[in-house]
């Protein structure tokens, strides 16, 4: 195929939302920068949050630290803690109100592996690791709407000042999954 060829002699091809390419996923793409993990669009969730998790790992959610880079907003902190940067992996993995979050939903763990300062790592953890592990189907069925809620949580406290606790987001994961 000539574009495989273009491509291995080192010519990027426009991704796009990656919709249509699965960028990730195909061996003869270039590897640096590292690559997210796959598993996006094969996970077993809603179309709106597969897109999501695309945008998240494509740096592509609109939190405070990317609004900052974009200049379209004048402070990085992050509205549910106050306390960190907002990057995408603060918002949905590192910041209390998501570790919390994400030991209320008993995930199977090892000690330090999870969450972790790397977006990709976590997103592997959560798309490909998880299911390697000794856990229920519902517990894994709640993943995805876990990090849809944490989103909505974030953005009820950013637009509606609005305080939504990790049992709450966890409580609306498990609603939709029963
Ligand atoms: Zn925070």
């Amino acid at each position: 195929m000539a574009a495989k060829a273009l491509l291995k002699s080192g010519l990027r091809k426009a991704i796009g939302s990656g919709y249509n390419t699965r960028v990730w996923d195909e061996s003869w793409l270039p590897t640096s920068p590292p690559r997210p993990p796959t598993g996006v669009w094969a996970s077993k969730t809603v179309p709106k949050i597969k897109h999501f998790m695309w945008q998240a790992l494509t740096n592509c959610v609109p939190v405070c630290s990317r609004l900052a880079d974009l200049h379209c907003h004048p402070d990085r902190t992050c509205p549910r803690c106050g306390q960190h940067e907002e990057t995408i992996n603060h918002m949905l993995f590192e910041c209390h109100m998501a570790t919390q979050t994400w030991s209320l939903a008993a995930l199977p763990t090892d000690p330090g592996e999870f969450p972790s300062s790397s977006i990709y790592g976590n997103f592997d953890f959560v798309l490909n690791r998880i299911h390697k592990r000794h856990s229920t189907k519902e517990c894994k069925a709640r993943i995805p709407w876990i990090l849809w809620f944490l989103w909505k949580a974030r953005n009820e406290k950013v637009f509606s000042n609005k305080d939504i606790s990790p049992l709450e987001v966890l409580q609306s994961a498990v609603s939709e999954t029963i």
